[in-house]
């Protein structure tokens, strides 16, 4: 048996990464006041056709959807904004105006065609603020995805930015386009000439050269922003450039969900062949009305966890934790003495590994020196006999024989320095 294709084991060797960034991200989220909450991995089918968008890839193509045994249409969440949005309505979470910015960590998952950085069944570290309509909010957003990226150690990450304007002068934008693609609708892969009917933005998100080359001179959004949109992008903008966060405007990033308005962002890195786009966002806030709620604006980001995890692995190899102290056991009798002992090392905190299945000492001490213990406590029948063991420091390779009842003592002051 198999694991299924593009979803992936995260095997031991490489699950300090992932513990690592978990742990990093949490921080600081936390500095920044959000708050965590996990919703379910299934939601009914409609939440993300309605949120995302039913002309999207992602629903179109992309979606793991199936009927449960009654018949209802559920989803296998392609992405976490809707659910946290339903969860906030739902449980009318508006009702204690402290808890607006909220994360989640968890798998995602996308029919896509995998390739390096590209999975079915991938991990995202999820934002969202709710009822905040502040470009300051926008800026700060931006500048929390940067400041974890820093403290992860990611290094030549751009944040390019966007404004993909409100209801109000998007439809502008969207005639001129369609009116820009129906002159060039010869070029058009079959999937753009369906979109620039339906929803001609997603002909932005279209990897095929020739609509790329289509493009080339597309109408620009920038150009047709309201007077609202366009300050409320400036002031964002100000905010970044004082803060000294570095961006770039980016007039042709569209994003891949329709919910988004405004102000959005992608963070990208030149490092992960075709799959650049290393985490992104943007403010969505007519979303929680659309979906039942109350009209509250709405901003919010995902982290590609793999991404960020491939990008870590080319700069820096991590050590994963070692045992602090390993047992070796000489003959029958000590094993429950050694047993105890290493339950009440662990109760003061230090790692074992206790020998199990015994073997010459020469064979357990090669073990513990595979594992990289920084102690190996031997208990011997004899030694044992007149209440001692012997300790060995294995880089200093000195040993001494200590009373058993100092030997707790003894290696919880010294035996987990190295590794806590
Ligand atoms: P999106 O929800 O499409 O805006 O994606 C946000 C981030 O999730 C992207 O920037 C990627 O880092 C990551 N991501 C999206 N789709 C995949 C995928 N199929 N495999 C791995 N990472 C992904």
């Amino acid at each position: 048996m198999q694991a299924v294709r593009g979803m992936n084991d995260i095997l031991p060797d490489a699950v300090h990464w992932w513990q690592k960034v978990e742990t990093t991200a949490r921080q600081v989220l936390e500095l920044y006041g959000y708050r965590e909450i996990r919703t379910p991995i299934v939601e009914k089918l409609e939440l993300f056709a309605r949120s995302i968008g039913e002309s999207t890839d992602i629903v179109e193509k992309e979606m793991y959807a199936f009927p449960d045994r009654k018949g209802q249409w559920l989803a296998l969440r392609p992405e976490a904004t809707a659910s946290v949005v339903r969860a906030f309505i739902e449980h009318n979470l508006q009702a204690d105006p402290s808890v607006r910015k909220f994360y989640t960590i968890g798998p995602m998952f996308r029919h896509e065609r995998p390739q390096k950085g590209r999975y079915r069944q991938f991990h995202q570290i999820d934002a969202e603020v709710f009822g905040i309509d502040d470009p300051l909010l926008d800026a700060e957003v931006m500048a929390m995805l940067c400041d974890f990226l820093q403290r992860i150690g990611l290094k030549d990450i751009g944040l390019h930015v966007n404004s993909l304007g409100c209801s109000k002068c998007r439809p502008l934008f969207r005639d001129d386009l369609k009116a820009f693609l129906q002159d060039r609708a010869s070029q058009l892969c079959p999937d753009c000439d369906r979109r620039r009917h339906v929803n001609p933005l997603r002909v932005f998100d279209c990897k095929v050269d020739r609509c790329r080359e289509a493009l080339t001179e597309a109408p620009e959004l920038g150009r047709y922003l309201c007077e609202a949109c366009r300050r409320h992008f400036d002031k964002v903008l100000h905010y970044l450039s004082h803060l000294h966060v570095p961006y770039a405007v980016d007039p042709r990033m569209v994003r891949g969900l329709d919910y988004y308005m405004r102000t959005t962002f992608e963070v990208i890195t030149d490092r992960l062949g075709a799959q650049n786009a290393v985490g992104g966002g943007g403010r969505y806030d007519g979303l929680m009305r659309d979906l039942g709620g109350p009209d509250l604006p709405g901003i919010g980001f995902a982290i590609g966890m793999e991404r960020v995890i491939l990008l870590l692995q080319q700069e820096e190899s991590l050590d994963f934790k070692k045992p602090d102290v390993f047992i070796a056991i000489l003959g029958e009798k000590p094993v429950t003495e050694a047993f105890r002992l290493a339950q009440d090392l662990r109760g003061q905190g230090v790692a074992v590994e206790l020998a199990h299945g015994g073997g010459s000492l020469k064979s357990q001490m090669r073990r513990a020196d595979k594992l990289g213990a920084s102690y190996v406590v031997i208990v011997g029948e004899e030694e044992l006999a007149k209440g001692r063991v012997t300790v060995r420091h294995m880089a200093a390779k000195e040993q001494t024989e200590i009373a058993l009842e100092n030997v707790v003592t003894f290696l919880a002051a010294h035996g987990t320095s190295k590794n806590t």
